[in-house]
């Protein structure tokens, strides 16, 4: 089994043809709600290959936390250990125009997660054979998450997103981090070689529509993304998360499941939305054959 502990958020996506001045009222052209955020993306991720996936979060007490609560199920996610709180569901407004984009997240309940309801969850958590954490929630509750899994056993994939949460201190107890190239020059500088090197089998560092490096020990390995024609990259990230937690716990080498993760998040650009381009496992294993 693999739990997620992260965030969840109802995305509410605008389309316009201008952006409003300060003051101004428009008209926009298009509006759509769409399921989201880091933890329940890379959740639904894991799930749709086949791993049982059991998720760790909060929303609102309001639909919007009814609507995410109910999308994880369908998707035979355990949300017993999802909390509803006061505070409303999290939610990104996303404003959309021409090619250009804004983006408000309001992380809500989502910082509601504190270390006690993951003290909580203790034995889901010593059930598992990985633990998948992003940093939407609050950083005490990463720490604590971490330190429990230390305790416990239990290999960590941490990404590191947003990259302004991470604490370096953490990296001697998670087994796998996956920042992308913004991220690892954000947290660890721009000298990605020395980098690399420093965390052997650890750092995973994702470059877009190139794929992936770590070091092995010996060799810096670049595992190159499948080429296809990407019309939406949105959750390619979470994907790929999602896709090298389920390989890693099947048994795969690292370098295989970069493979399947790459073969996963490229499947997941060739269409529209996070969690609707989201593969299932005969979709992955068509593209290898
Ligand atoms: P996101 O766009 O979800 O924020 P990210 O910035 O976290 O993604 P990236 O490094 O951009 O992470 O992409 C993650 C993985 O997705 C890559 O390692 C690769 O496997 C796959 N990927 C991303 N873009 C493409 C693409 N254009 N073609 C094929 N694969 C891609």
């Amino acid at each position: 089994m693999i739990t997620v502990i992260g965030s969840l958020n109802m995305d509410l996506v605008v389309q316009m043809d201008t952006f409003p001045k300060q003051g101004e009222t428009i008209f926009g052209s298009a509006f759509k709600t769409a399921p989201g955020g880091k933890g329940a993306n890379q959740a639904i991720a894991a799930a749709r290959l086949g791993s049982e996936v059991s998720m760790i979060g909060c929303v609102g007490n309001d639909s919007f936390g009814d609507t995410l609560r109910k999308v994880l199920s369908q998707e035979s996610i355990q949300t017993k250990a999802i909390k509803s709180t006061a505070v409303p569901t999290g939610i990104a407004n996303i404003l959309i125009y021409n090619q250009d984009n804004r983006i408000i997240v309001v992380p809500g309940a989502n910082y509601e997660l504190k270390p006690a309801q993951v003290e909580a969850a203790r034995e889901i958590i010593q059930q598992s054979q990985m633990v998948i954490i992003q940093l939407e929630i609050p950083k005490e509750t990463v720490a604590y998450a971490i330190k429990l899994c230390k305790e416990a056993q239990i290999p960590v994939l941490l990404n590191p997103a947003p990259a302004a949460n991470f604490d370096v201190q953490w990296m001697e107890d998670i087994s796998y981090i996956t920042p992308n190239e913004t991220e690892c020059a954000e947290i660890f500088g721009d000298d990605f070689d020395t980098i690399l090197k420093k965390y052997p089998n650890k750092m995973i560092i994702t470059l877009g529509s190139e794929g992936a490096r770590y070091f092995d020990g010996e060799y810096q390995i670049h595992v190159p993304a499948y080429m296809t024609k990407a019309v939406d990259t949105t959750g390619a990230g979470d994907t790929f998360n999602g896709a090298l937690a389920y390989a890693l716990v099947e048994g795969q080498s690292l370098d295989q499941a970069l493979y399947f993760a790459n073969i996963a998040a490229s499947l997941s650009v060739e269409k529209f939305g996070a969690q609707a381009g989201m593969p299932t496992l005969g979709e992955v294993y068509a593209r290898m054959a």
